[in-house]
C-alpha cells in the first residue's frame, strides 16, 4: 500500500446533530473508497462546545493545526447560539472559513427519488461567496464588523471586493459549463446600488470570458420567488454571501430538507465539508436526524480532491456514495424530516449496503 493510498480526512464532529451525523458520512466514505484500495486516515480534531470544555475554545489552536497540515475536513455544525457571549464571534465556522481563505461556498439542491418534495424537478447550484459581502463578522482585520453607537442604533458593515467577486463568478461560470450552462447573477443593485451593483457587474465581466455559458441576472427578493415557481429555470445561482446563504437554505427545503442539503467549502488548496444545516438542537441526542446533507458533503469533497488530483479512484467513490443515497431513499430510508421512519443510523447502513448494489 502506497501513501496514494490512504485518504487523510480531518473530521471535527462538532455540535447538537454533527456527532450522530458526522461519523456516519465517514462510514459511508470509508465504505465507498475501500474497493477501490484506499484507506481513510481519521484525524479527530476537537471543535464546538466540547472544545470549549477541554480547551477554552470552539476552535482551539491545535485544531487549526491540525487542519493546516490536512487540506480535506469534514466538520459538523456548531450551535453557536449556546456558547458564552465571549466565545460566540466570529461563529466557528466564520472563523475556519476566513482562516483558510475557504472562498466559494458550493451548495447543490436537487430533489432525491422517492422524497416528497415541494418543487420536486429542482436541479440548482447555488455558488456563495464565502469571505466577505454582508455578513460582518468577517469583514474587519481589527474591529467588530457590527456596532452600536447608542443602544438604540445598530449598524452594520457590508464590504463586497472585485477580486473576491471574481474568483467566485469564475467558480460559478466553471461550474456552469459541467452543468446545464446557465449562470443567474443574484443582487439588489436597486437598492445595494454600491455594494451589489458591484457583485452584479464584475459577474457579468467574468461572463464575456464564457461565451458558451448563458447568463441572467436577478433581484435576490424576484429570486426567492422564482426558485418557488419556476425552478426549472435556474442552473447556477452565483450570490454574495447572506443571499447566498438564505437561497440555498430554501433551494434544499424546496427540493426535500434542509438535512438533505450537502455543502462544499472550498480554497483552491483545501475544503471542507460541511452540510448546509445547523446543530439542530431541537432534535438533537435522539438519533433523528437526516445524515444525508452531510453524507453529500462528503461526496463533493471526495469529488473536489478527485478533479484536483486526477485520482479518478476517488472521484469514482463520490460517484458511488450519490448513487447510492439515491438508490437507499429511493428504497425508503428516510428519517422524519423525509416522512419516513428510519433512525441516522438505519439510513448510514442502507447508504453503505447500496454502495455494493450500485458499484
Ligand atoms: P438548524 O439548521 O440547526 O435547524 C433548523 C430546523 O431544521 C430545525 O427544526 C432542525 O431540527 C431541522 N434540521 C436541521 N438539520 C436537520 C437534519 N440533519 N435532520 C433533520 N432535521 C434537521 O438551524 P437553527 O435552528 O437556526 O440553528 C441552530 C444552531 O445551529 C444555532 O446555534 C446556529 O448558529 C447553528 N448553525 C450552525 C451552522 C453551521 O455550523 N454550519 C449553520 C446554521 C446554523
Amino acid at each position: 500500500m502506497t501513501a496514494d493510498d490512504h485518504l487523510p480526512l480531518a473530521v471535527l464532529a462538532g455540535d447538537g446533530i454533527g456527532p450522530e451525523v458526522v461519523p456516519v458520512a465517514v462510514e459511508v466514505a470509508a465504505a465507498a473508497l475501500e474497493p477501490h484500495g484506499i484507506v481513510v486516515d481519521r484525524v479527530d480534531l476537537p471543535f464546538g462546545g466540547h472544545a470549549i470544555a477541554s480547551h477554552g475554545a470552539p476552535v482551539p489552536q491545535t485544531t487549526l493545526d491540525g487542519l493546516a497540515e490536512t487540506p480535506l475536513w469534514v466538520v459538523g455544525p456548531h450551535d453557536s447560539a449556546s456558547y458564552p457571549d465571549q466565545l460566540r464571534t466570529p461563529p466557528p465556522g466564520a472563523l475556519l472559513r476566513t482562516r483558510f481563505d475557504l472562498f466559494a461556498n458550493l451548495r447543490p439542491a436537487r430533489a432525491l427519488p422517492g422524497v416528497p418534495a415541494t418543487t420536486p424537478s429542482m436541479d440548482v447550484l447555488v455558488v456563495r461567496e464565502n469571505s466577505e459581502g454582508l455578513y460582518a463578522d468577517r469583514n474587519m482585520a481589527v474591529g467588530a464588523g457590527e456596532f452600536m453607537p447608542t443602544p438604540d442604533v445598530a449598524m452594520s458593515i457590508g464590504v463586497v471586493t472585485r477580486a473576491a467577486t471574481e474568483r467566485i463568478a469564475v467558480e460559478a461560470f466553471e461550474a456552469a459549463r459541467r452543468r446545464r450552462g446557465h449562470v443567474t447573477i443574484v443582487h439588489k443593485a436597486n437598492v445595494l446600488r454600491l455594494t451589489t451593483g458591484l457583485f452584479r457587474d464584475v459577474c457579468l465581466d467574468v461572463a464575456r470570458r464564457y461565451p458558451d455559458v448563458r447568463v441572467s441576472q436577478q433581484h435576490v427578493d424576484a429570486m426567492a420567488a422564482l426558485l418557488v415557481r419556476s425552478p426549472d429555470a435556474i442552473d447556477v445561482i452565483v450570490a454574495e454571501n447572506l443571499f447566498g446563504d438564505i437561497l440555498s437554505d430554501l433551494a434544499g427545503e424546496l427540493s426535500g430538507s434542509l438535512g438533505s442539503a450537502p455543502s462544499l467549502n472550498a480554497s483552491s488548496a483545501r475544503a471542507m465539508a460541511q452540510a448546509v444545516h445547523g446543530a439542530a438542537p431541537d432534535i438533537a441526542g435522539r438519533g433523528i436526524a437526516n445524515p444525508v446533507g452531510m453524507i453529500g458533503s462528503v461526496a463533493m469533497l471526495l469529488r473536489w480532491h478527485g478533479d484536483r488530483t486526477g485520482e479518478h479512484r476517488v472521484t469514482a467513490a463520490a460517484d458511488a456514495i450519490d448513487a447510492a443515497v439515491a438508490h437507499a431513499s429511493a428504497n425508503g430510508a428516510r428519517t422524519a424530516d423525509l416522512g419516513g421512519a428510519a433512525t441516522t443510523a438505519d439510513v448510514g447502513a442502507a447508504v453503505r449496503a447500496a454502495l455494493s448494489e450500485v458499484g
